[in-house]
């Protein structure tokens, strides 16, 4: 069987709940749909989650939320009667998650309503049995899927019955309502597969699959027809957005496969995500901005043993946690989020660390970005030097090279502003 996610833009209005309900009636073996709440329906318009989040913080701030709930409230209706179901139960509990928002139920609650409801007015339109995601998946308080969730959802599904559960939360252990991360519906949909032994988890959104480099930049750039797991992570990792990377870990170790595929053009075959793969060569190029980079220098540094992990927990004390790191041979250099610390913040634990470590030198700088070329077997192939060519050609410095360390990921340190650019330089270089 076929657990379907389908995301904000295919629940966006009642055309496009009409396009999810032929994609689920094409096949039988999609039995199960886990469904977020309505994304946007055009470029100015808002979504539903974000508006409830609104809502919430009206609430913190004793202020009703009533003038924003009331938009809320009318693109259900409005999605209701343009399916013609019956809205008075709906408008009931508009209505009662309304009270509660403005009672103070707080944010996971509050943002957790869109895919309820999302999924409630699915199962009457589809004649699907509706499941709670707060009875089923249990999410522990670091955010992470408590294993309980696989057990208690095994539980409820019955073998031929066909389900629509809502995406981004579940509850605590005590059973109080929490949502992952934004965009968490791809995790819940990948619970789901690995809860039911699903064959395959079709996620749908309103592209034909994963770009090899993000479109807005490389325009003609070509889908990836198959990717791994590990390709994906990585790929994500370096800012390739489309599926969250966090729903591959549940799928993982029952190798189901993942299918991307656009609601809006269901005859795409989209991007197939599988468990491992032989291929070589390149299948994507991609780059995450908003970093900064600290560099330290001190003889023999690694010498000393424990010298590292005692700089990195100095580093923590500041909020400063490292997304990439680079060894020379007596230096460091770290890459971090520039948005974890400000510029005093920043001054002072480089002082700090100076004094601390006796450092030869310890300095850090904004504006940096992270590049990533992303393949099969990459460190036995020559496209990194391909790469670099065409970055030299082009003027673009390079700061940073890991190559080899992964045999899956090239990672390469460029400015900040010259990312966008060598993105679209190696993608015409590579593909
Ligand atoms: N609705 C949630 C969000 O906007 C979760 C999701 O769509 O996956 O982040």
């Amino acid at each position: 069987m076929t657990v379907c996610k389908f995301g904000g833009s295919s629940l966006a209005d009642d055309a496009q709940i009409r396009k999810v309900r032929a994609i689920l009636e094409a096949d039988s073996s999609r039995t199960i749909a886990v469904v977020s709440a309505p994304g946007k329906r055009n470029a100015d318009d808002e979504k539903v989650t974000d508006m409830l989040y609104e809502c919430n913080a009206l609430a913190q701030q004793n202020r009703s939320c009533r003038h924003v709930f009331d938009n809320i409230a009318r693109r259900y209706i409005d999605i209701a009667k343009g399916l013609k179901l019956d809205t008075v139960k709906l408008a009931a509990a508009l209505d009662e998650i309304r009270q509660n928002i403005d009672a103070g139920r707080g944010t996971d609650y509050a943002a957790s309503r869109g895919e309820y409801l999302s999924a409630r007015i699915m199962a009457s339109y589809l004649g699907w049995e509706f499941i709670d995601a707060a009875e089923c998946i249990v999410i522990n308080g670091d955010g992470t899927v408590n294993p309980l969730s696989y057990e208690r959802l095994a539980g409820r599904l019955e073998e031929g019955g066909h389900y629509v559960i809502p995406g981004f939360y579940g509850a605590n252990e005590q059973g109080v309502v929490k949502t992952f991360s934004r965009g968490g519906s791809d995790i819940s949909g990948a619970i789901v597969a690995r809860a039911a032994g699903a064959d395959l988890y079709e996620n749908w959104t309103d592209v034909s699959g994963m770009y090899a480099a993000d479109p807005r930049i490389v325009k003609d750039a070509k889908v990836i027809e198959e990717l791994t797991y590990t390709q994906v992570r990585e790929l994500s990792d370096v800012g390739a957005s489309v599926f969250h990377e966090e729903a591959i870990a549940p799928v993982i170790e029952k190798g189901i496969a993942i299918n991307i595929r656009n609601t809006n053009a269901p005859e795409d075959p989209g991007t197939m995500i599988r468990p491992s793969s032989e291929k070589k060569g390149i299948i994507g190029v991609s780059a995450k901005g908003g970093y900064s980079k600290l560099k330290l220098r001190k003889l023999m540094m690694f010498k000393r043993p424990g010298m590292r992990h005692a700089m990195l927990t100095m580093l923590h004390l500041y909020g400063v946690r490292p997304s990439f790191s680079f060894f020379g041979i007596d230096s460091i250099v770290w890459y971090f989020e520039s948005g974890q610390a400000n510029d005093s913040v920043l001054k002072s634990m480089v002082e700090r660390l100076k004094k601390d470590f006796q450092l030869d030198y310890a300095y850090y700088e904004r504006d940096h970005a992270m590049l990533g070329i992303v393949g099969g077997h990459l460190d036995d192939d020559t496209s990194f030097i391909t790469a670099c060519a065409a970055l030299k050609e082009a003027g673009i410095r390079i700061n940073n090279v890991n190559y080899g360390s992964s045999n899956t990921t090239t990672l390469i340190g460029v400015n900040d502003s010259d990312a966008k650019r060598a993105v679209e330089v190696i993608y015409k270089a590579l593909f």
